[in-house]
């Protein structure tokens, strides 16, 4: 069943006079509506609405969550720190919920991720296993930052026959509200709502705050766009350790920002700048370099050729790796690391992610990038 319908664009819902002010903590438990300071958990553009009190079960039952609507593969961060409590298709069967990440939070909250990408990258095949549902290394009792890359959104278990998302769910063990007491809800789900819209209103966007202990394609992004500001190189490893968190302050010194270390909507913003500057950015040796004509893509078989080969090296040259964090293998074979690697760059390019080098993607992948410096 499509549920379109229910779902309107973020962008006609009033910024602010939906987001209720942070609840007094001494009333905190009794608050079903309370709004947590999370990180908004999906990477890239997303709809939802308030749909917690939306039917279920054939009206036996409330939604009780947020369904976060976007594109299969989209990236999906943890909304607060804590460790994984629940991981399915990993230590358990796969079930309605298909595969499903609970994180236990440090907040003695519990946060839900359901409905992760069960699909190969380009299909609705249910063929992808774990390795397309999670980010690597993932187990029951992991630690997990606030903010980390957990998984990609997608449409498993129940939500086959709808539109990619994630169910996102907020439990509160402690949790008395009388409104949500009896039947038919559940008396610890907290609404989601509120908190995601403050997250969004703040800027805390998945991807998009980074600090030491994050991990992940955002942190390696962040890195690759140091190395093309400062003159010493970090590593390029998505781990943001000591090294990342120096070059970080010394970039926040030298555009007169508070060197705190922590990647925020601030430093962004100076770093677009400082990217965009002519003197940072001229054009790479190789230039610019015509779409071959062909659309690459995932198919069966694997599409072969020069043209594969030249874009494989191109966004290796650009520091993309592969799925272990490897390099990107040039082989001039698009496989799933070629579809994963051009649906990651879509994303962070603001293109359609489709997994497809067409023209649009052929250019941004061509157009100018930092010599190394
Ligand atoms: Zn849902």
């Amino acid at each position: 069943m499509r549920k379109r319908a229910a779902v309107f664009l973020i962008a006609v819902l009033p910024a602010l006079a939906l987001v209720g002010a942070p609840a007094d903590p001494a009333a905190a438990s009794s608050d079903y509506q309370r709004v947590i300071d999370i990180t908004f958990p999906v990477g890239g553009p997303v709809t939802y609405s308030d749909d917690y009190h939306a039917w279920r079960g054939d009206g036996t039952r409330r939604h009780q969550a947020t369904d976060l609507y976007g594109a299969k593969l989209q990236l999906v961060y943890a909304a607060r720190g804590g460790s994984i409590c629940r991981i399915t298709g990993v230590t358990e069967p796969v079930g309605a919920y298909g595969y499903q990440i609970a994180i236990c939070g440090d907040d003695g909250l519990e946060y839900h991720y359901v409905h992760l990408n069960d699909d190969r990258p380009g299909t609705d095949d249910g063929q992808g296993g774990p390795e397309w549902a999670y980010a690597p290394d993932l187990r029951v009792g992991t630690r997990v930052a606030r903010g980390q890359w957990i998984g990609y959104l997608g449409d498993s278990g129940n939500a086959e026959d709808t539109e990619p998302h994630v169910h996102f769910e907020i439990e509160d063990p402690g949790l008395e509200d009388p409104a949500i007491s009896a039947a038919p809800y559940m008396p610890d789900r907290l609404n989601p709502y509120p908190s995601l819209r403050q997250a969004q209103v703040e800027g805390d966007v998945g991807g998009g705050v980074l600090r030491a202990g994050s991990r992940g394609p955002a942190v390696v992004d962040w890195q690759r766009q140091l190395n093309q500001v400062l003159t010493d190189d970090v590593g390029v490893d998505g781990v943001f350790g000591p090294a990342t968190h120096e070059a970080t302050t010394a970039f926040q010194r030298a555009q007169g920002i508070d060197p705190d270390g922590i990647v925020g909507p601030v430093t962004r913003a100076a770093m677009v700048r400082a990217i965009g500057s002519p003197a940072t950015t001229p054009v790479s040796s190789d230039g610019a370099r015509p779409w071959p004509g062909r659309y690459l893509r995932l198919e069966d078989p694997l599409l072969r050729g020069d043209d594969v080969r030249a874009w494989q090296q191109r966004m290796r040259e650009r520091g993309w790796r592969d799925s272990t964090g490897g390099p990107l293998a040039v082989d001039g074979i698009f496989g799933p690391e070629s579809d994963r690697a051009c649906r990651l760059f879509q994303q962070e390019r603001g293109l359609t992610v489709d997994g497809i080098v067409g023209p649009a993607t052929w250019q941004a992948a061509f157009a100018g990038v930092s010599a190394a410096t």
